[in-house]
């Protein structure tokens, strides 16, 4: 079998998009070629910057690779296109064929197997997209982790990768989901409104030498529940901010 070469520069490079699908109204996954006999140099969580032109100035975003780490020959990125985002609305724009300059991976608030037996993810609409990589790896290697997402957003229609967490649910008993909607259909039994300290009481895993909590989403929404989760107990170093 051919060596694979693990692929990370400092200079940014150019990947061809392969294939386009849509995940949400606003969010799609875009997957770039990668040569036959590499993959990205990165472990689940970690990100690559996404570089372009834009009205004539240079501006670049991270991007946290959705696909598995070690996936040879292509990776793929989920993105939620903002109205107002000059960088996300430019990369939805796209078109197959296109390429899009990057650079990376880049070292971001990672998993490392082994270092934890529960773990907890805090997510906010798109502070999904570091998550998607780590909990699709503990459960592909069925590692023995026990895993809770307590993902908020505004309606079931923002839900990224709903059907995967719901089949996630039914396949792995170590993995649990709680949704959290601002905007609730009638027959909702989960979460309403914003992620509270009783929902992260109630549906984390408490806090001991073996558990640690990842939380990414809107800024506002990260800097309260730092607080938070510094109130439940959860010690500085176990809360991991990708
Ligand atoms: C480590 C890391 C990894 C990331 N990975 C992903 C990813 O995989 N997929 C993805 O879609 N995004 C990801 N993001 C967010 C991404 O980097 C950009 O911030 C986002 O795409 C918006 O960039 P923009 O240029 O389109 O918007 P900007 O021009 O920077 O912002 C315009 C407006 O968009 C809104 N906005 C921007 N970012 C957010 C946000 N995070 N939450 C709520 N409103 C926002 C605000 O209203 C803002 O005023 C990641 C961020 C970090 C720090």
């Amino acid at each position: 079998m051919a060596e694979i070469t693990r692929i990370k520069t400092r200079t940014p490079a150019p990947y061809p998009i392969t294939a386009i699908s849509v995940e949400t109204h606003d969010t799609k996954t875009f997957r770039f070629a990668l040569p036959e006999n590499a993959t990205l140099d990165m472990l689940p969580g970690d990100h690559l910057y996404v570089h372009a032109t834009i009205n004539g100035k240079a501006v670049k975003r991270p991007y946290t690779p959705s696909s598995l780490p070690g996936t040879v020959g292509y990776f793929d990125l989920t993105i939620k296109r903002y109205e107002t985002g000059v960088v996300s609305k430019y990369v939805h724009e796209r078109k197959v064929g296109d390429t899009l300059l990057m650079s990376g991976p880049n070292t971001g608030g990672h998993w490392v197997d082994g270092m934890a037996k529960k773990v907890g993810f805090v997510a906010g609409g798109t502070g999904i997209t570091p998550m998607i990589p780590i909990i699709r790896w503990i459960l592909i290697k069925r590692l023995d982790v026990e895993l809770f997402l307590i993902f908020g957003n505004k309606t079931e229609a923002d839900i990224i990768f709903r059907e995967e967490w719901e089949r996630a649910v039914r396949e792995h008993p170590n993995f649990h989901c709680y949704h959290v909607l601002e905007q609730p259909p009638a027959d909702w039994t989960m979460g309403l409104g914003r992620v509270t300290a009783a929902m992260l009481r109630a549906r984390l895993p408490a806090p001991g030498p073996d558990t640690i909590i990842f939380l990414c989403g809107p800024p506002p929404m990260v800097e309260a529940l730092e607080g938070t989760l510094k109130d439940l107990g959860y010690p500085e170093e176990a809360v991991i901010l990708p």
